[in-house]
């Protein structure tokens, strides 16, 4: 008998046993859309057949649970291997439409995080007006947008041929030559830290130059009201908090995070009469502050947007997620499989 092999036959069954607890690991899934509409630069959207197919492999895998659960478990070091929480971004009316009777059928909890003033809004998110109108097929030949004491300028590539472009923190040279997809991302970043009104303001002033009327249909409205509360009346869903109005916190003080995350809670509390205890950051953003400022305001959990598996020992308010992308079942499978099988 080799030494490894002898000192494993040694090992006292509890030892063995700790080990083995401090390996589980379980995994939170991050969907934002369930959606057929072409129009996702983004790549948020899983089509409601993949998301069936998706949803049937979850069902034979078992072991899923909403997101207090799973916080509740990290918290208290009892993760149970291969646990699986479902979660969906932003409240996006196709959620009510496309996802819950899929997970009904299959009985699959999950957790819905919504900012609290697209519901009272109904409009659709900011990001995905910019994509509506920064995606049609005719655009004016030059940009030129000025936002406070800055001017932007810069002449756009309209032939259809589209190459893949990194979301980077580095905007074009001003007057460059770029491509539709290079300017919704460049303005993406231009608008992201402003406040939730001037965000507005900048969306229309680039829905006027781009000369297109305002009263198109989005195919990402928010839930209604009424939609959101089916949805909270049920046994299998989770309502959880994202703010008031998604801001990028890690750009604002204390005082104004602390606020965007109490009123958030505070107005879906209010409407569902229910008490909200798990938060997801939006755009998975958070400065050193803001796990701090979730527990003070006695949340439970949060969930960021950094790939990786849960693992017991974890912080319950900087939990990880993986991003489901667009996959039939099959690929959705290996996937899930091989995220199973990270380990510690
Ligand atoms: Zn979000």
């Amino acid at each position: 008998m080799n030494i490894v092999k002898k000192l494993k036959k040694s090992t006292p069954w509890w030892i063995k046993s700790s080990v083995a607890r401090l390996k589980r690991t379980g995994i939170i899934l991050m969907y934002h859309r369930i959606n057929d509409s072409q129009n996702d630069p983004y790549y948020l959207n899983v089509s409601p057949k993949n998301f069936d197919e998706q949803m049937s492999i979850l069902k034979k895998h078992g072991k899923t649970i909403q997101m207090q659960k799973m916080g509740e478990r990290v918290s208290k070091f009892n993760l149970r291997s291969d646990d699986i929480a479902v979660t969906f971004d932003d409240g996006i009316r196709d959620n009510f439409y496309n996802a819950k009777p899929v997970l009904e059928k299959y009985e699959i909890p999950a957790t819905f995080y919504i900012p609290s003033h697209s519901i009272e809004s109904q409009q659709e998110a900011w990001w995905d007006k910019l994509a509506r109108i920064l995606t049609s097929p005719i655009l004016p030949n030059i940009f030129e947008i000025s936002i406070g004491n800055m001017q932007y300028r810069w002449n756009i590539d309209s032939s259809p041929k589209e190459g893949s472009v990194a979301f980077n923190d580095k905007l074009p040279p001003m007057n460059s030559l770029i491509s539709k997809k290079q300017l919704l991302f460049s303005t993406w970043r231009m608008i992201k830290p402003l406040d939730f009104q001037q965000q507005i303001n900048i969306v229309e002033q680039i829905l006027t130059w781009s000369g297109q009327s305002s009263d198109a249909q989005s195919a990402y409205l928010p839930m209604t009201l009424n939609q959101l509360n089916v949805m909270a009346d049920s046994k299998l869903f989770e309502i959880g908090a994202h703010t008031v109005h998604h801001p990028w916190l890690s750009d604002w003080p204390i005082k104004h995070q602390e606020e965007e995350i109490l009123v958030g809670r505070q107005n879906l509390e209010k409407w569902l009469n229910k008490e909200i205890t798990s938060f997801a950051y939006p755009f998975g953003n958070y400065s050193d502050q803001t796990p701090g400022i979730l527990k003070r305001l006695r949340f439970q959990n949060a969930c960021t947007t950094a790939e990786g598996p849960v693992k017991r020992n974890m912080d319950s308010f900087l939990l990880p997620r993986f991003m489901v992308f667009n996959w039939n079942g099959e690929l959705f499978e290996q996937k899930l499989r091989y995220w199973l099988t990270l380990r510690i």
